[in-house]
Protein backbone atom coordinates (compact mmCIF):
# COMPACT_ATOMS: atom_id res chain seq x y z
CA UNK A 1 0.00 0.00 0.00
CA UNK A 2 2.65 2.36 0.71
CA UNK A 3 3.30 3.08 -3.13
CA UNK A 4 -0.28 3.62 -3.89
CA UNK A 5 -1.21 7.31 -4.00
CA UNK A 6 -4.43 8.83 -4.58
CA UNK A 7 -3.84 10.01 -8.05
CA UNK A 8 -6.72 10.59 -10.64
CA UNK A 9 -7.43 10.10 -14.35
CA UNK A 10 -6.76 14.01 -14.73
CA UNK A 11 -3.14 13.74 -12.56
CA UNK A 12 -4.59 15.47 -9.54
CA UNK A 13 -3.29 14.33 -6.28
CA UNK A 14 -5.75 13.99 -3.79
CA UNK A 15 -4.09 14.76 0.01
CA UNK A 16 -7.10 16.60 0.81
CA UNK A 17 -10.01 14.72 3.28
CA UNK A 18 -12.80 16.14 4.48
CA UNK A 19 -14.79 14.40 7.11
CA UNK A 20 -18.41 14.91 8.08
CA UNK A 21 -18.96 13.67 11.80
CA UNK A 22 -22.54 14.68 11.89
CA UNK A 23 -25.53 15.45 9.52
CA UNK A 24 -27.24 17.20 12.94
CA UNK A 25 -26.68 20.81 13.71
CA UNK A 26 -27.87 23.70 15.93
CA UNK A 27 -28.87 26.05 13.51
CA UNK A 28 -30.65 26.06 10.73
CA UNK A 29 -29.37 27.70 7.83
CA UNK A 30 -31.53 28.84 4.88
CA UNK A 31 -28.90 28.21 2.46
CA UNK A 32 -28.22 24.86 3.95
CA UNK A 33 -31.63 22.87 5.02
CA UNK A 34 -34.55 23.30 4.80
CA UNK A 35 -37.16 24.83 7.07
CA UNK A 36 -38.67 21.46 8.05
CA UNK A 37 -35.45 19.85 8.54
CA UNK A 38 -35.19 16.58 7.01
CA UNK A 39 -35.19 13.94 9.48
CA UNK A 40 -31.91 13.03 10.71
CA UNK A 41 -29.72 10.12 10.53
CA UNK A 42 -30.69 7.18 12.95
CA UNK A 43 -27.54 7.51 15.33
CA UNK A 44 -26.10 3.78 14.08
CA UNK A 45 -26.15 4.70 10.33
CA UNK A 46 -23.14 7.11 11.11
CA UNK A 47 -20.15 5.99 11.11
CA UNK A 48 -18.41 5.70 14.48
CA UNK A 49 -15.20 7.56 15.49
CA UNK A 50 -13.03 4.12 16.02
CA UNK A 51 -14.72 3.32 12.25
CA UNK A 52 -13.44 6.86 10.81
CA UNK A 53 -10.09 6.63 12.36
CA UNK A 54 -9.59 2.78 10.79
CA UNK A 55 -10.73 4.80 7.10
CA UNK A 56 -7.96 7.71 8.02
CA UNK A 57 -5.17 5.36 9.26
CA UNK A 58 -5.74 3.89 5.75
CA UNK A 59 -5.58 7.30 3.95
CA UNK A 60 -2.72 8.61 5.33
CA UNK A 61 -1.21 5.61 4.37
CA UNK A 62 -2.14 6.56 0.74
CA UNK A 63 -0.67 9.92 0.77
CA UNK A 64 -3.66 11.78 2.87
CA UNK A 65 -1.81 14.71 4.80
CA UNK A 66 -4.54 17.48 5.13
CA UNK A 67 -7.74 16.50 7.50
CA UNK A 68 -11.06 19.13 8.25
CA UNK A 69 -13.23 17.93 10.72
CA UNK A 70 -16.56 19.67 9.90
CA UNK A 71 -20.65 18.30 9.92
CA UNK A 72 -23.53 19.20 10.50
CA UNK A 73 -21.74 21.00 13.40
CA UNK A 74 -18.50 19.20 14.35
CA UNK A 75 -18.79 20.26 18.38
CA UNK A 76 -22.43 18.91 18.73
CA UNK A 77 -21.30 15.33 18.74
CA UNK A 78 -20.43 13.82 21.36
CA UNK A 79 -16.87 12.62 22.16
CA UNK A 80 -15.31 14.89 19.26
CA UNK A 81 -12.84 16.25 21.51
CA UNK A 82 -11.47 12.77 22.01
CA UNK A 83 -11.97 12.12 18.01
CA UNK A 84 -9.93 15.36 17.44
CA UNK A 85 -7.13 14.13 19.86
CA UNK A 86 -6.92 10.59 18.17
CA UNK A 87 -6.53 12.58 14.86
CA UNK A 88 -4.14 15.10 15.93
CA UNK A 89 -1.68 12.53 17.67
CA UNK A 90 -1.17 11.01 13.27
CA UNK A 91 2.36 12.46 12.07
CA UNK A 92 1.17 11.84 8.55
CA UNK A 93 -0.67 14.90 9.28
CA UNK A 94 0.11 17.80 8.41
CA UNK A 95 -2.66 20.48 8.70
CA UNK A 96 -5.66 19.13 11.04
CA UNK A 97 -8.36 21.89 11.16
CA UNK A 98 -12.45 22.31 12.27
CA UNK A 99 -14.82 23.73 10.45
CA UNK A 100 -18.05 25.43 13.17
CA UNK A 101 -20.39 28.13 13.54
CA UNK A 102 -19.09 29.07 16.89
CA UNK A 103 -22.25 28.53 18.63
CA UNK A 104 -20.14 26.16 21.28
CA UNK A 105 -16.76 27.37 20.40
CA UNK A 106 -16.52 29.97 23.54
CA UNK A 107 -17.39 26.99 26.10
CA UNK A 108 -15.03 24.64 24.33
CA UNK A 109 -12.08 26.94 22.68
CA UNK A 110 -9.59 25.23 25.42
CA UNK A 111 -10.47 21.35 24.60
CA UNK A 112 -10.01 22.06 20.74
CA UNK A 113 -6.99 23.74 21.54
CA UNK A 114 -5.97 20.83 24.02
CA UNK A 115 -7.15 18.35 21.23
CA UNK A 116 -4.09 19.93 18.95
CA UNK A 117 -6.35 21.83 16.77
CA UNK A 118 -4.08 24.91 15.29
CA UNK A 119 -6.64 26.52 12.75
CA UNK A 120 -10.62 26.84 12.61
CA UNK A 121 -13.07 27.95 9.68
CA UNK A 122 -16.22 29.50 11.39
CA UNK A 123 -19.35 30.50 9.31
CA UNK A 124 -20.62 34.26 10.17
CA UNK A 125 -22.94 35.60 7.15
CA UNK A 126 -23.82 38.47 8.87
CA UNK A 127 -23.17 40.90 11.74
CA UNK A 128 -26.60 41.86 12.49
CA UNK A 129 -28.23 39.93 15.09
CA UNK A 130 -31.59 40.33 13.81
CA UNK A 131 -30.77 38.59 10.88
CA UNK A 132 -28.30 36.22 12.35
CA UNK A 133 -31.28 35.07 13.95
CA UNK A 134 -33.40 35.46 10.18
CA UNK A 135 -30.58 33.62 8.81
CA UNK A 136 -29.83 30.42 11.05
CA UNK A 137 -33.18 30.23 12.70
CA UNK A 138 -31.96 30.93 16.38
CA UNK A 139 -31.25 34.49 18.42
CA UNK A 140 -27.36 33.25 18.78
CA UNK A 141 -25.43 36.35 17.08
CA UNK A 142 -23.80 37.44 20.76
CA UNK A 143 -22.88 33.90 21.62
CA UNK A 144 -21.09 33.41 18.14
CA UNK A 145 -19.45 36.74 18.40
CA UNK A 146 -17.86 35.70 21.97
CA UNK A 147 -16.91 32.27 20.23
CA UNK A 148 -15.14 34.15 17.85
CA UNK A 149 -13.29 36.54 20.31
CA UNK A 150 -12.07 33.51 22.09
CA UNK A 151 -10.61 31.66 19.46
CA UNK A 152 -8.55 35.00 18.54
CA UNK A 153 -7.58 35.47 22.08
CA UNK A 154 -6.66 31.42 22.40
CA UNK A 155 -4.38 32.69 19.71
CA UNK A 156 -5.67 30.22 16.52
CA UNK A 157 -4.25 31.70 13.46
CA UNK A 158 -5.94 32.10 10.92
CA UNK A 159 -9.61 32.40 11.79
CA UNK A 160 -11.08 32.36 8.40
CA UNK A 161 -14.41 33.59 8.47
CA UNK A 162 -16.87 31.93 5.88
CA UNK A 163 -19.80 34.13 4.45
CA UNK A 164 -22.01 32.51 2.24
CA UNK A 165 -23.04 35.71 -0.11
CA UNK A 166 -26.72 35.42 -0.93
CA UNK A 167 -28.68 38.25 -3.32
CA UNK A 168 -31.19 39.57 -0.94
CA UNK A 169 -30.06 38.20 1.90
CA UNK A 170 -26.74 39.37 3.10
CA UNK A 171 -25.57 42.07 -0.06
CA UNK A 172 -26.00 44.82 2.10
CA UNK A 173 -23.43 43.80 4.26
CA UNK A 174 -20.38 43.49 2.04
CA UNK A 175 -18.80 45.90 3.25
CA UNK A 176 -19.29 46.05 6.73
CA UNK A 177 -17.91 41.68 6.23
CA UNK A 178 -14.91 43.14 4.29
CA UNK A 179 -14.35 45.78 7.06
CA UNK A 180 -13.76 42.85 9.52
CA UNK A 181 -10.08 42.39 7.81
CA UNK A 182 -9.14 45.77 8.75
CA UNK A 183 -10.12 45.64 12.53
CA UNK A 184 -8.73 42.07 12.93
CA UNK A 185 -6.69 39.45 11.59
CA UNK A 186 -9.29 37.21 10.10
CA UNK A 187 -9.09 35.89 6.76
CA UNK A 188 -12.86 36.91 5.65
CA UNK A 189 -14.16 34.09 2.56
CA UNK A 190 -16.87 35.08 0.37
CA UNK A 191 -18.21 31.79 -0.45
CA UNK A 192 -20.56 31.54 -3.54
CA UNK A 193 -23.90 29.99 -3.06
CA UNK A 194 -24.23 26.40 -4.35
CA UNK A 195 -27.57 24.98 -5.37
CA UNK A 196 -26.89 21.64 -2.51
CA UNK A 197 -30.01 19.53 -1.88
CA UNK A 198 -32.55 20.84 -0.26
CA UNK A 199 -32.46 24.18 1.35
CA UNK A 200 -34.54 27.19 1.78
CA UNK A 201 -33.35 29.13 -0.79
CA UNK A 202 -34.00 29.10 -4.55
CA UNK A 203 -31.13 28.87 -7.41
CA UNK A 204 -30.80 32.29 -8.23
CA UNK A 205 -29.94 35.09 -9.06
CA UNK A 206 -26.42 33.89 -7.45
CA UNK A 207 -24.48 36.73 -6.05
CA UNK A 208 -20.94 35.96 -7.94
CA UNK A 209 -16.83 36.83 -6.76
CA UNK A 210 -16.80 39.23 -9.23
CA UNK A 211 -19.38 41.44 -8.34
CA UNK A 212 -18.60 40.73 -4.65
CA UNK A 213 -15.36 41.83 -5.49
CA UNK A 214 -15.68 44.61 -7.47
CA UNK A 215 -18.37 46.08 -4.24
CA UNK A 216 -15.97 45.31 -1.73
CA UNK A 217 -13.15 47.06 -3.80
CA UNK A 218 -14.00 50.41 -2.66
CA UNK A 219 -12.52 49.85 0.75
CA UNK A 220 -9.06 50.20 -0.76
CA UNK A 221 -6.35 48.32 -2.75
CA UNK A 222 -7.21 45.10 -2.82
CA UNK A 223 -3.53 43.51 -2.90
CA UNK A 224 -3.20 39.82 -4.18
CA UNK A 225 -1.98 37.20 -1.70
CA UNK A 226 0.14 34.64 -3.02
CA UNK A 227 -1.52 31.33 -2.17
CA UNK A 228 0.76 28.35 -0.25
CA UNK A 229 1.07 24.63 -0.65
CA UNK A 230 -1.73 24.15 1.88
CA UNK A 231 -4.26 26.74 0.51
CA UNK A 232 -7.71 25.40 -0.92
CA UNK A 233 -8.72 27.53 -3.77
CA UNK A 234 -9.55 30.76 -2.34
CA UNK A 235 -8.33 33.75 -4.35
CA UNK A 236 -6.73 35.23 -1.44
CA UNK A 237 -6.11 39.44 -0.94
CA UNK A 238 -5.59 41.63 1.26
CA UNK A 239 -6.42 45.90 1.52
CA UNK A 240 -3.17 47.34 1.80
CA UNK A 241 -2.98 47.77 5.90
CA UNK A 242 -4.76 45.88 6.62
CA UNK A 243 -3.66 42.85 9.19
CA UNK A 244 -6.58 40.38 7.81
CA UNK A 245 -7.38 39.12 4.54
CA UNK A 246 -10.31 38.77 2.12
CA UNK A 247 -10.83 36.04 -0.15
CA UNK A 248 -13.51 34.12 -2.70
CA UNK A 249 -14.38 30.76 -2.86
CA UNK A 250 -15.73 30.64 -6.31
CA UNK A 251 -17.28 27.22 -7.03
CA UNK A 252 -19.57 28.57 -9.80
CA UNK A 253 -18.02 31.42 -11.54
CA UNK A 254 -14.57 30.15 -12.05
CA UNK A 255 -14.64 26.32 -11.44
CA UNK A 256 -11.15 25.42 -9.69
CA UNK A 257 -11.83 22.05 -10.34
CA UNK A 258 -8.34 21.82 -11.93
CA UNK A 259 -6.74 21.87 -8.60
CA UNK A 260 -8.63 20.54 -6.62
CA UNK A 261 -7.02 17.91 -4.01
CA UNK A 262 -10.08 16.75 -2.51
CA UNK A 263 -12.04 13.91 -0.84
CA UNK A 264 -15.25 13.82 1.17
CA UNK A 265 -16.34 11.75 4.05
CA UNK A 266 -19.53 11.79 4.62
CA UNK A 267 -21.49 11.15 7.96
CA UNK A 268 -23.29 7.85 6.70
CA UNK A 269 -20.03 6.91 5.49
CA UNK A 270 -20.03 7.56 1.81
CA UNK A 271 -16.42 8.83 0.21
CA UNK A 272 -17.21 11.44 -2.32
CA UNK A 273 -15.07 12.39 -4.39
CA UNK A 274 -16.23 15.51 -5.34
CA UNK A 275 -18.76 18.14 -3.39
CA UNK A 276 -21.02 18.68 -6.50
CA UNK A 277 -21.48 15.54 -7.83
CA UNK A 278 -23.39 12.87 -6.48
CA UNK A 279 -20.78 9.82 -7.23
CA UNK A 280 -19.93 8.29 -3.60
CA UNK A 281 -18.79 4.98 -2.66
CA UNK A 282 -19.81 3.02 0.31
CA UNK A 283 -17.33 2.29 3.54
CA UNK A 284 -19.86 2.45 6.34
CA UNK A 285 -21.06 -1.36 4.52
CA UNK A 286 -17.32 -3.13 3.79
CA UNK A 287 -15.87 -1.52 7.44
CA UNK A 288 -18.98 -3.06 9.27
CA UNK A 289 -18.31 -6.36 6.98
CA UNK A 290 -14.98 -6.20 8.87
CA UNK A 291 -13.09 -5.17 5.29
CA UNK A 292 -9.06 -5.22 5.47
CA UNK A 293 -7.12 -2.30 4.96
CA UNK A 294 -6.07 -3.33 1.73
CA UNK A 295 -10.46 -3.57 0.70
CA UNK A 296 -10.28 -0.28 2.23
CA UNK A 297 -7.40 1.11 0.01
CA UNK A 298 -9.08 -0.22 -2.66
CA UNK A 299 -12.07 1.77 -2.04
CA UNK A 300 -10.01 5.00 -1.47
CA UNK A 301 -8.71 4.35 -5.28
CA UNK A 302 -12.43 3.49 -6.73
CA UNK A 303 -13.66 7.05 -5.47
CA UNK A 304 -10.51 8.83 -6.81
CA UNK A 305 -10.80 7.03 -10.22
CA UNK A 306 -14.13 8.64 -10.28
CA UNK A 307 -13.07 11.86 -9.87
CA UNK A 308 -15.02 14.25 -12.44
CA UNK A 309 -12.39 16.20 -14.54
CA UNK A 310 -15.00 18.83 -13.15
CA UNK A 311 -18.31 19.60 -11.83
CA UNK A 312 -21.01 19.95 -14.16
CA UNK A 313 -23.02 22.78 -12.19
CA UNK A 314 -23.65 25.59 -15.11
CA UNK A 315 -23.92 28.90 -14.24
CA UNK A 316 -26.16 29.29 -16.99
CA UNK A 317 -28.85 26.34 -16.00
CA UNK A 318 -28.00 25.75 -12.33
CA UNK A 319 -29.58 22.80 -10.88
CA UNK A 320 -29.45 21.11 -7.72
CA UNK A 321 -27.01 18.43 -6.47
CA UNK A 322 -28.78 16.03 -4.65
CA UNK A 323 -26.56 15.56 -1.69
CA UNK A 324 -27.31 17.23 1.65
CA UNK A 325 -24.90 20.15 2.71
CA UNK A 326 -25.24 19.32 6.29
CA UNK A 327 -24.10 15.50 5.78
CA UNK A 328 -21.60 16.36 3.26
CA UNK A 329 -20.15 19.15 5.29
CA UNK A 330 -19.57 21.77 2.51
N1 LIG B 1 -21.63 23.74 10.97
C1 LIG B 1 -20.35 24.07 10.45
C2 LIG B 1 -20.36 25.50 9.94
O1 LIG B 1 -21.38 26.16 10.04
O2 LIG B 1 -19.32 25.95 9.50
C3 LIG B 1 -19.82 23.13 9.38
C4 LIG B 1 -20.73 22.61 8.32
S1 LIG B 1 -21.25 23.76 7.12
C5 LIG B 1 -22.18 22.70 6.06
C6 LIG B 1 -19.78 24.07 6.20
C7 LIG B 1 -19.78 25.29 5.35
O3 LIG B 1 -20.66 25.07 4.25
C8 LIG B 1 -20.23 26.57 6.01
O4 LIG B 1 -19.28 27.58 5.83
C9 LIG B 1 -21.51 26.91 5.28
O5 LIG B 1 -21.71 28.29 5.23
C10 LIG B 1 -21.25 26.30 3.93
N2 LIG B 1 -22.47 26.04 3.15
C11 LIG B 1 -23.56 25.35 3.52
N3 LIG B 1 -24.48 25.30 2.52
C12 LIG B 1 -23.93 25.98 1.48
C13 LIG B 1 -24.36 26.27 0.16
N4 LIG B 1 -25.54 25.85 -0.29
N5 LIG B 1 -23.55 26.98 -0.65
C14 LIG B 1 -22.34 27.41 -0.20
N6 LIG B 1 -21.86 27.15 1.04
C15 LIG B 1 -22.64 26.45 1.87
Amino acid sequence: MAELKLIDPCNRYLNYLRISITDRCNLKCIYCVPRDMVPRLPHDDILTYEEILKLVRVGVKLGISKIRVTGGEPLVRKGVYGFLAELSRLNELTDLSLTTNAVALKDNIKKIESAGIKRINISLDTLDPAKFAKITGLDLFDQVWQGIRSALEAGFHPIKINVVALNGVNDDELLDMARLSFDYPFHIRFIEYMPIGQSQMGIGPLLLAPEIKKRISVLGNLLPVRNSANDGPAQRYRFDGAPGEVGFIHALSHHFCDRCNRLRLTAQGQLRPCLLSDHHEDVKGPLRDGCSDDQLAEIFLKAVRHKPSDHNLALENPTRVCGQMNSIGG
